[in-house]
C-alpha cells in the first residue's frame, strides 16, 4: 500500500525529541510510522525507539516501514495511556524521549474503510482500536438528544449541535444511521442553508466530536500527561502535537500543573499533593508549522507543538 500520511512537523520534533542519539525514545502514536521513520534515522544505529498504537492496521503498515531498524524498533499494540505498563514490560523505567502525535491519520481517513470520513460511504465505526469500545454507529443510535447535543458542543463547539441531534434523532426513527455519507448529508442538512460552512464541510465539527467520543480521546490525553513525567529522565523532552484547541488546552494546563511550584516558589508553595515538579515547559508559546509546511500539507495546518523537559 502507498502511505499517504504526510509526517506534520518532522523538523521541529526531531529537534527538540532527540537529545542523545544512543538514548531511547517512545512514540506513542505510531501510526503509519512517519515520524518513527525519521526518527529512527537519527538514532541508528545505537539508538532504541519504542512505538505503540492501538490500530491494528497502521501497526501492520508501521512495522513493514520500521523493519530495516531490526531490533533496535519495538511496535507494541498498546494504548499511550498505559505507556508505563507496555515499558515495564519491556524492562525499561524511564526513557530520553516521549512523543505523541494526536488527532487521525490519513490513512485512517483515507484508507481503513471506518467511516472517518464525511467524503466516503463507509459504516460508521470510527473506532482506532476495533477489538474494544463502541462504535459511532452505536453512540448516534443510541444516546439520548440530549446527550448528543452536548457531546456536539463540548468536542467540537458546533453552534448548531441542538438542530443536529434533533436532526438525528428523527432520522434514527426510520432505521438506523448506519454510514459516514448518509451521517453527512443529515448533518449538512440539519444546518439553515445560509449558516452552513462554506470553507469547511458542515459535517466536520459532527465527525470530529464523533471521533472524540468513541476513541475517548480527551480522557486519555488527561489520563497519559498525569503519568508522563514520571517516565521521562532528567533532560528528556515530551513532544506533544495537537490539532484542535481543546488538546492543546489540556497539554498546555497539565504542563503548566507539573511546573507550577518552579514558576510561582512564593505565591503557590506548595503544589496540591506536595510533590516536587517533575516537568518544566521548554517554551512559553505553542509552535507552528511553518507557512511553507502549511502550503504543502494540509493537516498540518490546526497543528501546534508543545515540548516540556523531565527535571
Ligand atoms: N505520527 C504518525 C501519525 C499519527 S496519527 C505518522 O507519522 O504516521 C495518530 C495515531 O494515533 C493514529 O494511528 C491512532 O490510531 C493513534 N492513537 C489514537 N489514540 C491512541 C491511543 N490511545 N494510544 C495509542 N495510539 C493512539
Amino acid at each position: 500500500m502507498i502511505i499517504s500520511h504526510q509526517p506534520v512537523m518532522v523538523d521541529e520534533v526531531i529537534r527538540y525529541l532527540i537529545t542523545t542519539a544512543e538514548g531511547i525514545y517512545v512514540d506513542g502514536t505510531v501510526g503509519t510510522g512517519g515520524h518513527s521513520l525519521e526518527i529512527c534515522k537519527r538514532i541508528a544505529p545505537k539508538g532504541e525507539l519504542i512505538c505503540l498504537d492501538i490500530d491494528k492496521a497502521s501497526i501492520g503498515l508501521a512495522k513493514e516501514r520500521l523493519s530495516p531498524f531490526g531490533q533496535k524498533v519495538k511496535i507494541i499494540k498498546e494504548s499511550y495511556v498505559d505507556l508505563d505498563k507496555a515499558l515495564k514490560r519491556v524492562g525499561i523505567d524511564k526513557v530520553n524521549g516521549i512523543f505523541l502525535d494526536l488527532g487521525v491519520s490519513s490513512y485512517q481517513l483515507e484508507s481503513s474503510g471506518r467511516g472517518f470520513s464525511f467524503l466516503r460511504d463507509e459504516p460508521l465505526d470510527m473506532r482506532m482500536d476495533q477489538d474494544t469500545g463502541v462504535t459511532a454507529r452505536e453512540l448516534v443510535n443510541t444516546i439520548s438528544m440530549e446527550r448528543l447535543q452536548g457531546l456536539l458542543w463540548d468536542y467540537a463547539q458546533e453552534r448548531w449541535a441542538k438542530f443536529i441531534a434533533r436532526a438525528i434523532a428523527q432520522e434514527r426513527q426510520k432505521g438506523p444511521i448506519a454510514s459516514s455519507l448518509q451521517l453527512a448529508r443529515l448533518v449538512e442538512t440539519a444546518i439553515p442553508g445560509k449558516h452552513r460552512p462554506r470553507k469547511r464541510h458542515p459535517a466536520t465539527k459532527t465527525f470530529q466530536a464523533l471521533r472524540i467520543a468513541v476513541n475517548r480521546e480527551l480522557d486519555n490525553i488527561g489520563d497519559f500527561l498525569e503519568k508522563a513525567p514520571r517516565l521521562l529522565l532528567k533532560g528528556g523532552r515530551l513532544v506533544v502535537i495537537s490539532y484542535h484547541s481543546l488538546e492543546d488546552r489540556l497539554v498546555k494546563h497539565a504542563i503548566r500543573h507539573q511546573e507550577k511550584a518552579n514558576i510561582y516558589p512564593r505565591r503557590l508553595p506548595v503544589i496540591p499533593d506536595n510533590r516536587p515538579p517533575l516537568m518544566k515547559a521548554l517554551m512559553k508559546k505553542a509552535l507552528r508549522p511553518s507557512q511553507a509546511e502549511m502550503n504543502i500539507n494540509p493537516r498540518s495546518r490546526s497543528a501546534t507543538m508543545r515540548v516540556a523537559e523531565g527535571i
